[in-house]
């Protein structure tokens, strides 16, 4: 037997690596990304390829190493070439993502030490890290002390803990589910509308309050359904408001909103996974003004703080409302209870073993500073203004209303045909043509075209060659 595991030994030791080949690996993996990024503003914002990435299926897991010189040069053609390139400035469709380098340095290393963050007992300097962000964001929404949070994999998850919290805090039980109603708006990010399903409620109304002209939340509307609501002897159980929608940017009442969810005591939860940090700037501080008389909200770093992907958080006022709708003991835990100062993630949320995220937050904001993130936001809202104003110079263009965030809308009208096929035709071409790359949405029955600013990377230059490709498809097509 004692040979038998010699020879599996001998194997199973490949698993590890050795100084030379970790520092080769490493400078195999900072080249590419050297190249990535140095050739970055050459690169096209979208890539409408044939293969679409099938190439990766001609590298199936075997018994045998590869080379990984190989495996890059397909990662270069088949992974990081078709698509969308949400790394670049010129991305401004749905919401832009970022990709900030020291995160990329902070994952490299929290996968190297792979700190158990999953509860302060394994991790306690970790779990502090992540609990320094998440104050650090209730700071931010103006919550008092005793709030808590989680920092998650992105806003869709973050909105459904925050559901399932206010479930919990609630009264009701599984019969009441068919009599409980959820306030929000049309506009409200579908990712909800499968949290209302993940959370069991499925049989609960999705009371859609009507909207003011930009798309907000008509706050007299809200208090009169949920009184009649009361009346037939229905629950409401939250409103759901958003700062910032997905599609055009708009952010909810929140003050009047607050008072109304205060005064009819339900859980009153505020979407910022898109807006949320603008609440850096005056303006954003201005539009969102009370967002902190909310229950819970959802902030999403791997938008306005321009994090990678895999990066969202929940916040909730009363820390241990959620501690309570999360918390579960089991018995092979149990040496971990006896460390308590701070709490431990796993008991805010449905993840045991998980990523530490939190380092690819703290890393950038300590590295950087807070202030050129602050500086990156306000140039994001006013790049818009910008763009908002110059592409009304451009005859034909019809324009929604004035941008409250980083979202524009608007669209062509053609001298004759129909503005919807041509708009259609316009978001086509610029994809097809992929130096830039907006998104399209219709609103009753309207198709739109939007601007989302948000990457940092994006500036002046992007902006200003985002209006020199509309002008020349337009004339293009028209
Ligand atoms: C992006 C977004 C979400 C979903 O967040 P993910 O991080 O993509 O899961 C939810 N709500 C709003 C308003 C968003 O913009």
């Amino acid at each position: 037997m004692e040979q038998h595991i010699k020879k599996l030994e001998q194997q199973a030791r490949k698993l590890e690596t050795s100084t030379k080949e970790r520092k080769s690996l490493l400078k195999q993996a900072t080249d590419y990304g050297e190249d990535f990024l140095s050739s970055l503003a050459q690169k096209p914002a979208y890539v409408d390829s044939e293969s679409m990435g099938k190439g990766v299926y001609e590298l199936p897991f075997e018994e045998k190493p590869k080379d990984f010189d190989h495996l890059l040069a397909v990662l270069k053609s088949e992974v990081d070439k078709p698509g969308l390139n949400p790394a670049s400035g010129k991305h401004a469709g749905y919401i832009p993502g970022g990709g900030l380098y020291p995160s990329a340095i902070a994952d490299y290393l929290a996968a190297v030490t792979n700190r158990y963050t999953g509860v302060f007992f394994s991790s306690p300097g970790a779990v502090r890290i992540e609990n320094m962000c998440i104050r650090w964001m209730n700071d931010l929404i103006g919550y008092p002390k005793g709030a808590s949070g989680n920092l998650t994999s992105g806003g869709s998850i973050a909105n459904l803990i925050a559901l399932v919290a206010a479930r919990d805090d609630s009264d009701i039980k599984a019969k009441d589910f068919s009599q409980s109603v959820i306030y929000t708006t049309q506009q409200v990010h579908h990712c909800v509308v499968k949290a209302i399903k993940f959370a069991g409620l499925r049989e609960a109304t999705l009371q859609t309050i009507p909207m003011d002209s930009r798309f907000r939340m008509k706050t007299d509307a809200l208090e009169e359904q949920i009184k009649a609501d009361r009346k037939d002897g229905l629950i409401p159980l939250t409103i759901f408001a958003s700062a910032g929608t997905t599609d055009l940017g708009a952010v909810d009442p929140l003050n009047k909103i607050g008072d109304i969810a205060n005064r009819h005591n339900i859980w009153f939860h505020v979407d910022a996974a898109y807006g949320g940090f603008f609440l850096l700037t005056d303006h954003g501080k201005e539009v969102m003004s009370g967002i902190e008389k909310s229950d819970s909200a959802t902030i999403d770093p791997h938008k306005g703080l321009f994090l990678p992907y895999g990066s969202g958080a929940l916040l909730v006022k009363d820390g241990k409302k959620l501690y309570d709708s999360q918390h579960m003991s089991a018995n092979y835990l149990q040496d971990t209870y006896k460390a308590t100062q701070e709490a431990s993630p796993a008991d805010l949320s449905p993840e045991l073993s998980k990523h530490f995220r939190g380092l690819r937050m703290w890393l950038p904001l300590q590295l950087f500073g807070v202030q050129p993130f602050r500086a990156a936001l306000e140039e994001k809202l006013l790049l818009t203004r910008y763009f908002y104003d110059k592409i009304q110079d451009i005859d034909g263009i019809e324009v929604g209303p004035d941008p409250e965030l980083s979202v524009a809308f608007f669209r062509y009208v053609p001298d004759s045909g129909d503005p919807n096929t041509f708009n259609k035709k316009l978001v086509n071409e610029i994809h097809r043509d992929g130096r830039v790359f907006l998104s399209s949405t219709h609103l009753n029955g309207t198709i739109y075209l939007r601007l989302a600013v948000l990457n940092f990377r994006t500036h002046l230059e992007d902006i200003d060659l985002i209006l020199s490709v509309l002008r020349e498809k337009i004339n293009l097509l028209e």
